[in-house]
């Protein structure tokens, strides 16, 4: 395994002007590597652009202490490579961040990709120029470059959210957050420190830094589930039987609603006795971890399904947290799953320490930071060391930050001002060759990232290389086809019980975002069964232009690895219809 790397070789260079190459990549996450990779592998030029000092994407930025992925390292992976899967070795059931950005700096030298990504760049504008078909993209090292394809691989939890308490200038102590942690190590020992947030990265990291912390305060607007991640080492003996059939298990990973495998029951909770629910329910929470949502099929449709798993919830809480106010503080009175569900290491626990303690500011928002604390209901909470934990402008926050031009002027920010408008999440109208990666109205977060990213870069990849075929200049979806999809997208979560509540797929983390579900909640193999149609069907729903060559849809294959059966296990339009898909 290889992690060194002279990541940052092109710290120093010269920006170059008017560069053109056939694609241009924004992102060196696991999107934009494998992006690279597949273009490569096609013969397409490619340039790709990384704000950051190495490849990583999230697991390069999200370096808090206790960060590890919520989905089992044995399948957060890359699948499209078996002798990669065959020589990388997990160590332990949730990869903590540092060996997932390891795994990424390996995968980087070993496909050597690093020769086409320019680090510490970031890029400000694309713009597309209606003579040429192509896009023009800026960079912050004064860059611009020309290229006919313009990838966003952006990521859904990339732009850090810091809200702006007043005062917070003014705070003398360590000011961090858990999406842009510094690359040296922070010590909290001896400190008072505040953790604004208790969501998943706030839930990770409170019970490290309580340990080194001389004073814990955590400030809380809205107490989440959170369910035993039970995390161990690998035993060698599970990790050989997975890769013995390392093919079998990605195939029923992408049958999956979430594109990653685990035994669910598709029973309504309502059917079982309370002694057979909470049985259920007891065997799911030894189990641990997302797939805990997994116990019955109608928690996510039905509110008094959801009333049973919520309550369960809660009395673990109340029997885990000594002090009865404290409990109850920390107990959620919202849909169970209904905001993204937090996987935990002794995080309730934690209350019970003496030098840790629960401040509520769901009522008393944070009113200002001082210069030593932080004040709310009146009340100045000393603090040495402050960690936001207040999470991201999901989704389309990183969009946002790059002015993005299409045809005739029409910026993307104007076009998205009342919430994403996209066909298939990968493209969107008026904005011809660009392609996004697991971007809103795709199932992105409610899939496993990586294989959600993967069908993602081969669609994208199949796409563009039929377009070479045809000789064809430019493609954009119609209106009426985005159109369609938006509506769809909004009519299957229209039956789930997530999109009710204020969590941040609806973009109600912050103030002033239009509130829309920006991921697809159908399940990632009908999502994936819908792009193959689109694609074999000679990209219905798509304007191409410029076609030098007829090529017809019996020539269009879509990337083999994504023509998943659509009727395994309760995985079909029925079973959506009929509620009975537990979406993770
Ligand atoms: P988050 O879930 O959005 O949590 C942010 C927290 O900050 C919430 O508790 C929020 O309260 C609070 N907050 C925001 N603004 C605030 C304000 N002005 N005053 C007080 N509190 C404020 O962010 P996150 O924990 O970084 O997680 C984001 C997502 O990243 C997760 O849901 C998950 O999908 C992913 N993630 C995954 C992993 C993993 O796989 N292990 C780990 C970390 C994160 P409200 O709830 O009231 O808005």
């Amino acid at each position: 395994m290889s992690t060194s790397g002279s990541h940052s070789h092109n710290h120093d260079r010269s920006p170059e002007t008017g560069t053109s190459v056939d694609a241009v990549v924004v992102g060196a996450g696991f999107a934009g590597m494998f992006m690279l990779y597949r273009l490569r592998q096609l013969g397409f030029s490619v340039r790709v652009y990384e704000t950051g000092a190495d490849v990583g994407g999230t697991w390069y930025w999200n370096r808090y202490p206790g960060a590890r992925c919520d989905v089992e390292s044995m399948q957060y992976s890359y699948s499209f490579c078996e002798a990669l899967e065959q020589e990388w070795n997990w160590t332990e059931k949730y990869a903590p961040q540092p060996e997932i950005l390891a795994y990424a700096r390996h995968v980087a030298e070993r496909f050597g990709l690093r020769q086409d990504i320019l680090f510490n760049t970031r890029v400000t504008a694309a713009e597309f120029d209606d003579e040429t078909g192509r896009w023009w993209v800026q960079t912050d090292r004064g860059e611009r470059v020309n290229a006919q394809f313009c990838i966003m691989a952006v990521g859904c939890l990339s732009a850090a959210n810091r809200p702006p308490f007043p005062g917070i200038e003014r705070f003398k102590g360590p000011l961090l957050h858990t999406g842009e942690w510094p690359h040296e190590a922070v010590d909290f020992t001896g400190l008072r420190t505040g953790v604004i947030g208790t969501g998943s990265s706030a839930i990770q990291s409170i019970p490290i830094i309580a340990e080194q912390a001389k004073s814990l305060t955590v400030f809380q607007r809205t107490p989440n589930y959170a369910v035993p991640a039970w995390n161990a080492p690998l035993d060698p003996h599970y990790v050989k039987t997975i890769k013995a059939a390392y093919p079998e298990l990605r195939a029923k990973a992408r049958a999956r609603p979430t594109g990653f495998y685990f035994p669910f029951n598709t029973k309504p909770a309502l059917a079982a006795s309370p002694g057979e629910r909470e049985r259920q329910y007891e065997a799911c929470w030894a189990r641990g971890g997302l797939p805990f949502l997994g116990a019955y099929g109608d928690l996510l449709f039905d509110k008094q399904a959801n009333d049973t798993i919520a309550e369960f919830a809660r009395r673990k809480i109340r029997a885990i947290v000594r002090d009865p106010k404290t409990a109850e503080l920390l107990c959620p009175d919202n849909v169970f799953g209904c905001k993204r569900l937090c996987v935990d290491s002794g995080y309730y626990a934690v209350f019970n320490q003496p030098h840790v303690q629960l401040v509520d500011v769901s009522k008393a928002p944070i009113e200002r930071v001082t210069e030593q604390g932080i004040v709310s209901g009146g009340v100045e909470y000393p603090v040495d060391a402050i960690v936001c934990a207040t999470g991201f402008a999901a989704i389309t926050g990183a969009f946002e930050r790059i002015a993005i031009t299409g045809r005739g002027g029409l910026t993307l920010s104007e076009k998205w001002r009342a919430g994403p408008r996209t066909y298939l999440g990968l493209t969107t109208a008026g904005f011809p060759n660009l392609f996004m990666i697991t971007g809103p109205g795709s199932p992105s977060v409610l899939a496993s990232m990586i294989q959600a990213i993967e069908q993602h870069v081969d669609w994208v990849a199949d796409c563009i290389a039929h377009l070479r075929t045809v000789g064809a200049r430019t493609i954009e979806p119609t209106a009426a086809d985005e159109d369609r999809w938006v509506e769809h997208v909004n009519e299957v979560a229209a039956i789930s019980l997530r999109s009710t509540c204020s969590s941040w797929y609806v973009g109600a983390n912050l103030p002033g975002r239009p509130r829309v579900f920006m991921p697809y909640i159908g399940g990632f193999p009908i999502y994936v069964h819908q792009c193959n149609e689109v694609m074999v069907n000679g990209y219905k729903g798509f304007i191409i232009r410029g076609a030098t060559a007829a090529h017809t849809p019996a020539h269009i294959q879509c990337t083999k690895r994504w023509q998943v059966p659509l009727d395994i296990e309760v995985i079909s339009p029925a079973a959506i219809a009929a509620k009975r898909v537990p979406v993770v």
